[in-house]
């Protein structure tokens, strides 16, 4: 059997970073992905011969952002987009009040102004709270605190619920108080026209990735690890585990001896959540030039309620609109011809008869892959900030682990992906690694390599 020095599980973004990290450093690495393709939850579909991103599309917030750093530095070009976070104002938002009517500018600034407020109390409240109170408890509590009529507050209250589903991918009664602690966007969101796994790919591309590879058993000793698929085996001194928390919970691997508490307990505390995207393209453009966002309040956006137009990537009038939370779980049982129609009756509820038949659809169901099993990790009632580093162990000193959910201070993220990928590289080597010699390096060896 061959003996790596460290075998890397996922060839996600943090499974490729850490990879590409430790052989730049002159380690045998390998790596062993399930799947068929580079990316994990960075996926993009380019048969229609445009990219469609159906897993991750934005960075959140560019300004010292070490990850807009590298996308620079790889000249990857970007588009300004900055409203995939769940705000309410910032760029152009067709607002459409619970009737399904189009809100004037007075009304949108109200609303806006509403939202504010209630979020300048919501903070008081998540500060003032307890252990065992959930981001519900506090909203509830902020909402009685603005003294506005039951009508404004139930809006309110559901643009809280669709921003907890949205970010997180959870019902507004399973997060944490402090759920969305980290969710603070500084500068422009920005979207990639070429498709956002042209990073993972390019940072991957040269590495020994073998795949189709699902491992299945890790074991570990002093002396290292053995990595066992359904018919090989792979020892190394040092294993990286970067599969999704949603497959750690699923016990699609054993690790032998068990994980100890330290990392097993975030493993069980910390959620999962689910968060699914529907692009529907059209043959015409029946929203107004300029909107970012479309987005229906109260009940004409109960189920569908923002769309996010993400039509300069393919040229094609296309909207993109969220399922997630208990609605994404129970969406993505359904058929897609069932889906889109659901979501074209809520744009007509809006749009009327303006809105055509579409020309193509995509719809993703993150909840049901098994390499995933879900889309993203939160702050589930019972867990804490904490639990997410603990994650990261290293167990016995040759078992770490990396990945959108062992990073404390953006989970969820392609950031905390890329971050955590190069703290698992460091541990292994004992060493810091620099980010600008980590891009520059790749750069070079596009141009050597003629790539
Ligand atoms: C729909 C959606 C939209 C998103 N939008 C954004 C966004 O706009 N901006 C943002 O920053 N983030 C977004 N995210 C989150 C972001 O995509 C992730 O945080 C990030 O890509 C995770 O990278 P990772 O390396 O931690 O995990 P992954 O990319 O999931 O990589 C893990 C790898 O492990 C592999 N694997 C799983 N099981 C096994 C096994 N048994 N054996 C071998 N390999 C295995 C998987 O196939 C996968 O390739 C989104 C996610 C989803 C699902």
């Amino acid at each position: 059997m061959t003996r790596f020095d460290t075998i890397v599980i996922g060839a996600g973004m943090s499974g490729v970073t850490s990879a590409r990290m430790l052989a730049d450093a002159g380690q045998r690495v390998l790596v062993l992905e399930a799947r068929e393709r580079i990316g994990g939850r960075m996926n993009t579909d380019r048969g229609a011969g445009f990219p469609v991103d159906l897993g991750a599309s934005w960075i959140h917030g560019i300004d010292g952002s070490a990850l807009w750093d590298l996308v620079q530095a790889l000249d990857i070009p970007t588009l300004e987009y900055t409203v995939g976070s769940f705000q309410v104002g910032g760029r152009p938002i067709e607002n459409f009040d619970g009737d399904g009517r189009a809100m004037d500018e007075a009304a949108t600034q109200r609303w806006i102004d509403d939202v504010e407020e209630a979020d300048r109390l919501l903070v008081d409240e998540i500060a003032a709270s307890s252990a065992g109170d959930t981001y519900l408890d506090v909203t509830e509590r902020a909402l009685d605190r603005t003294g506005f009529d039951p009508e404004r507050i139930d809006e309110i209250r559901e643009f809280f619920r669709h921003r907890v589903e949205e970010q997180c991918g959870a019902w507004i009664g399973d997060l944490d108080a402090h759920g969305l602690d980290e969710d603070a966007i500084e500068g422009d969101e920005v979207i990639f026209p070429r498709g956002y796994d042209e990073l993972p790919r390019r940072i991957g591309a040269g590495l020994d990735v073998r795949l189709g590879s699902v491992v299945t058993r890790i074991s570990r000793s002093s002396s290292g690890v053995v990595v066992a698929t359904s018919d090989e085996r792979f020892e190394a001194a040092h294993a990286i585990v970067t599969v999704p928390l949603g497959v750690l919970k699923s016990d699609a691997i054993t690790f032998d001896p068990p994980l100890p508490a330290e990392v097993a307990g975030p493993i069980g505390r910390l959620g999962m959540g689910v968060f699914n995207k529907v692009f529907v393209q059209f043959p015409t453009r029946f929203w107004n030039d300029g909107t970012y966002v479309i987005r229906a309040l109260g009940e004409a956006g109960e189920s569908w309620h923002s769309w996010y137009d993400v039509s300069a990537v393919s040229g094609i009038p296309t909207l993109l609109t969220f399922a997630a939370g208990p609605f994404g779980r129970r969406m993505q049982q359904l058929p897609d011809e069932e889906i889109v129609d659901d979501a074209l009756t809520a744009l007509r509820g809006l749009y009327g008869a303006a809105v055509p038949e579409p020309q193509a659809h995509w719809v993703t169901r993150w909840g049901q892959d098994p390499y995933s099993e879900g889309s993203y990790s939160h702050l589930a009632l019972g867990s804490s900030h904490h639990d997410h580093d603990e994650l990261a162990g290293p167990v016995d000193g040759v078992l770490h682990f990396a990945g959108e959910a062992t990073w404390g201070d953006e989970p969820a993220t392609v950031g905390a992906a890329y971050y955590s990928g190069r703290r698992a590289a460091e541990r292994v080597l004992g060493r810091p690694v620099d980010l600008a010699a980590f891009a520059a390096a790749i750069t070079e060896r596009e141009r050597t390599e003629g790539r």
